[in-house]
């Protein structure tokens, strides 16, 4: 059996995968991704991209072709519960795309099985080896590594490869987790169940004059309390409908509930496929046993309805990356590996409530609301969102936790503040800070007493003398003086900052920078 021996082993090459693949290429680690299907997603799932996937993504440079994708075949992305097409509706939601006040980059609208060949190019652009139809068999983790049996699904041949860590990216299933013995938890013991055996038909039928597709991205049809979901697809006259069942169901009975739904008796109607999915809400109790790392499905389940699951997956892989890269390299020690779990759990918490919050209004009213959180703005889920861990040098009470512990504040109010997405702004000279981001250690700053040298730290100075406007929006949106300075992860979230100047402000960023990746800052 032959062996070799990489950083980074991937299991699974969906979003979560995929994404961990380039990532972790774009910080030099060269991972070997294997996925047991010959190619990326054939199913129908995700539809869009959120904009702080897009900032994540932006690095990679494949924001303008995934924007560029034709996306579904929809003018507008309202969501709308109600009987049937066209009658009265329970509830519409509109989501607000226009988020330019905190970010550039907007919207994607690619759908799943455009975006995950964007993903896997740009894996194999970042220098990682991706092996299609094949399978991880076993593993076994040791004190310095993991040791895998993989098997090529064409031949039958098996090898053995020798990992640093394993990143298991193994979606919903979620083998490696079960084999850990990682169980899950929901926002409620109620939850933590399957809550609906779903069958999505995928079926061909001109449907413009019943649902025209300035009307609606996604509908939730509820009659005789039945609920079905609705939604459209990048090909012409090309639709989905998800209906309660385990498993596929004759062709003649799917173009019935077809014709049924639509409201006309002898629609012509041509099945294509059937995918059977199960819609769960839960999270994993942990998200690291010891060189095993969960990311994506394989470490929350969040139901599609909020749109959250594959950009979970994305950001899970962007956050996770960056620091298994610094792993790699030597340049951190454990406490910030473990740190990933203490950023990324709360926020795939918060996403499952939303989520189920949703899933009760527009599928499941029978269910109650009891237990879940409030309504919480999307905006907010997207931006709002302030990890406190070892890896944020979080001085003061500048902001306190909400009362009901989760980590979402409205934008505006976390803007600033260690742990936050680093705000955007402009820097001068043509560029931002999407163009900075994401590689790096970024140390922005106002004033020349920080332009420092300090290995893996890129310092930048906002605007030149002149923009005095310029400036001003940066200390303003960092919420510092004139003459202090802010740290920006690889990952585009503000690590530290310093207020005002301060004496020998290289050794202080250095020393700054060398606690939070050894979890030894100290908090004043
Ligand atoms: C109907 C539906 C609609 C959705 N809509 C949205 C949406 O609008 N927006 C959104 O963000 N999310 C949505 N989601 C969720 C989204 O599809 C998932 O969250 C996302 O696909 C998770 O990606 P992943 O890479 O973690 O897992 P997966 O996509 O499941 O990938 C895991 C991969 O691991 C491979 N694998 C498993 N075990 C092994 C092994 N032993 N060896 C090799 N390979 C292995 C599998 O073959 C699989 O390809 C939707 C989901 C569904 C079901």
């Amino acid at each position: 059996m032959a062996e070799s021996t990489v950083p980074v082993l991937i299991v699974g090459g969906g979003m979560a995968g995929l994404s961990c693949a380039a990532f972790l290429g774009l910080h030099g680690v060269r991972a070997l991704l294997v996925e047991r299907h010959a190619g990326t997603s054939i199913e129908p799932r995700a539809i869009g991209q959120h904009p702080r996937t897009l900032e994540h993504l932006y690095p990679l440079g494949v924001v303008e072709e995934i924007r560029t994708s034709p996306g579904v075949r929809c003018d507008n992305w309202r969501i709308v519960v109600g009987e049937g097409f066209g009658g009265a509706e329970l509830e519409s939601r509109q989501p607000q795309l226009d988020v330019s006040d905190l970010s550039p980059v907007g919207w994607g609208t690619a759908t799943q099985q455009q975006i995950e060949p964007i993903l896997r190019r740009s894996a194999v652009t970042h220098g990682a080896r991706l092996m299609f139809r094949t399978e991880l068999v076993s593993y076994e983790q040791r004190r310095d590594d993991v040791t895998a049996v993989l098997r090529d699904l064409r031949t039958g041949a098996e090898r053995t490869v020798r990992a640093r860590y394993l990143v298991a990216a193994d979606g919903h299933r979620a083998t490696i987790r079960r084999a850990e013995g990682v169980g899950t938890h929901s926002v409620h013991e109620r939850w933590n169940r399957v809550l609906h055996h779903s069958l999505n038909i995928v079926f061909d039928a001109d449907l413009s004059s019943v649902v025209p597709s300035s009307e609606a991205l996604l509908y939730y049809l509820r009659r005789d309390d039945i609920a079905r979901t609705f939604v459209t697809t990048e090909f012409p006259d090309r639709h989905v409908l998800g209906v309660e069942a385990a498993a596929p169901l004759p062709t003649a009975e799917c173009v019935d509930i077809v014709r049924a739904v639509v409201g006309i008796p002898d629609l012509p109607v041509r099945v294509v496929s059937q995918h059977t999915w199960q819609m769960a809400a839960f999270v994993a109790d942990r998200y690291r046993v010891g060189r095993v790392l969960f990311v994506g499905d394989s470490a929350h389940v969040i139901p599609p309805t909020g749109g959250w699951g594959g950009n979970t997956a994305i950001g899970d892989a962007a956050e996770l990356s960056w620091k298994l890269a610094a792993q790699v390299r030597g340049e951190a020690n454990d406490t910030l590996l473990d740190s990933y779990e203490a950023e990324r759990r709360p926020v795939a918490e918060a996403l499952v409530g939303q989520s189920l919050r949703n899933y009760v209004t527009r599928i499941a009213p029978h269910e109650g609301l009891d237990g879940l959180p409030p309504d919480t703005d999307p905006v907010a889920l997207t931006f709002g969102f302030r990890y406190r861990s070892s890896a944020v040098a979080d001085d003061g009470p500048e902001l306190p936790d909400p009362p009901d512990h989760r980590r979402v504040f409205d934008p505006g109010q976390v803007a600033g503040v260690p742990g936050a997405r680093a705000p955007y702004v402009r820097l001068g000279g043509g560029r931002s800070t999407l163009d900075v981001f994401g590689r790096d250690w970024v140390l922005l700053c106002g004033d020349d007493r920080w332009n420092v040298t300090v290995p893996g730290v890129r310092a930048y100075r906002v605007a030149g003398p002149q923009q005095q406007r310029q400036r001003q929006r940066f200390t303003q949106a960092y919420r510092i003086d004139a003459d202090g300075a802010a740290l920006v992860r690889p990952d585009g979230v503000l690590a530290w900052k310093s207020v005002h100047a301060v004496d020998e402000p290289a050794a202080r960023v250095a020393t700054v920078l060398d606690h939070l990746l050894t979890g030894r800052y100290d908090r004043r």
